[in-house]
């Protein structure tokens, strides 16, 4: 068992300590979550015990494996190859098909259920969150306690099992949540990168794409800790800047922050309270700019489109106003929001000085469904047309709000 206090250091000033971040990820999301509705209607199987998939349309030629159950892999089925193929590898595979709205009813669940531990909650997709626990640590007598805890409550309340990974940030949290599945919980702190991470294959690694691996080992590095300990010089001649993310990646940097502003609410703002009044309208410009990028950025993060753009004032007596309005169509480029924002700056201002000037967009789309970060759970060589066509057939079948992104869920 690993003491807390290990993991969280002040500095002399008394205000830095190591960030603890939980990455909380279903195992086997929509085969689970379909194994429990089938439970719950009396079906006498679980289908996670026998060969079974969740699969697209099988009358389509495109209908595609979305999840299989660890029977079904030992057949050698893989996710996103053919229904077809599928069962020729298996003549009695159980087929279901896919539930969105109840997988979205359950995620929707565990997340308000987690957020009980902390308000720094980002979801990461549908069957994914992290967790940033670091200035809560002090309520907790141990962190790895309290992640058994966490994963045992879900399973009890709602009867389908999570990994939970534990980092000082985002990417070793993830990295630890695949690590060993199903119901499992494990630590990649900061000291254990090199004997935890390192040995892996160079594909383990969170964004390396199988072209991307290949690349890797035609360079010679094989396994994360190859990445690591090779001249960055090298990965940014043969991937640019990706290469610069590759090799921090592989020692463990990352600095995102969990950002639950975007996954929580349903709008996206940003504001900043300036050192001084001012009237310079130059100067304002510049902010808004580097803010719509800034929310724009998380907009298209989020494969959303907005619809309402708002600018937000405080003049130097701390007096709010703001104001809004609607855009003709779905929009997400900096241009168009920017354009907005400009427009809403010359109607509402009054041209007297003020402190503070923000951005914010809501009534968010998904104009175009391309959530295909539903299916990155270990399936990297993913084939993200057959999974647009399946979404479409979805989509044809159910009506087109059947899948909408995680962030749109709504909060009560
Ligand atoms: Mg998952």
């Amino acid at each position: 068992m690993i003491a807390l206090f290990e993991y969280m250091f002040y500095n002399l000033d008394g205000d830095i300590m190591k960030r603890i971040i939980f990455h909380i990820d279903v195992n086997n999301a929509f085969l689970s979550w379909s194994a429990v509705k089938l439970l719950s209607e009396g079906y006498k199987i679980d289908i996670r015990q026998i060969p079974s998939i969740i699969g697209g349309d099988e009358s389509s030629r495109h209908g595609i494996v979305l999840a299989k159950s660890p029977v079904a892999k030992k057949y050698g089925i893989k996710t996103a190859e053919t229904i077809y193929s599928a069962r020729k590898k298996c003549p009695n595979l159980k087929v279901f098909s896919p539930n969105m709205e109840y997988y979205r009813l359950m995620s929707k669940k565990m997340i308000d259920h987690i957020s009980n531990y902390s308000p720094d909650l980002e979801q990461f997709s549908i069957d994914e969150c992290f967790l940033d626990l670091t200035g809560t640590t002090y309520l907790y007598d141990d962190i790895l306690d309290l992640a058994y805890k966490i994963k045992d409550e879900i399973f009890e309340k709602f009867g389908f099992t999570v990994n939970i990974g534990i980092g000082n940030n985002k990417l070793c949290a993830k990295m630890a949540s695949d690590f060993e599945k199903p119901n499992k919980v494990h630590t990649l702190f900061e000291n254990e990168i090199e004997s935890k991470m390192w040995p892996l294959p160079i594909e383990d690694l969170f964004m390396v794409g199988e072209k991307t691996a290949i690349k890797l080992k035609k360079m010679g590095f094989y396994t994360i800790g190859d990445v690591a300990k090779c001249d960055c010089k090298r990965l940014i001649k043969e991937f640019k800047s990706f290469g610069n993310t590759i090799y921090e990646m592989a020692n463990g940097i990352d600095n995102s922050i969990v950002d639950s502003t975007i996954s929580q609410s349903k709008s996206i703002s940003v504001s900043l309270t300036l050192d001084k009044d001012t009237d310079d309208i130059e100067l304002l410009k510049k902010v808004l700019l580097h803010q719509v990028d800034e929310v724009g950025r998380a907009l298209r993060k989020k494969k959303l489109y907005t619809t309402i753009v708002a600018i937000t004032f405080k003049t130097s007596e701390f007096i709010s106003f703001s104001k809004q309005c609607s855009t003709d169509l779905p929009i997400n480029s900096n241009n168009a929001i920017y354009d907005k924002v400009i427009s809403l700056l010359y109607k509402s201002w009054n041209f007297e000085k003020i402190r503070n000037i923000g951005v914010r967009i809501s009534g968010f789309t998904n104009k175009r469904v391309t959530q295909t970060s539903l299916f990155e759970d270990g399936n990297k060589e993913v084939d993200d047309e057959k999974i647009q066509s399946v979404l479409d057939s979805i989509k044809d079948k159910y009506g087109s709000n059947i899948i909408n992104p995680a962030s749109l869920i709504d909060k009560e």
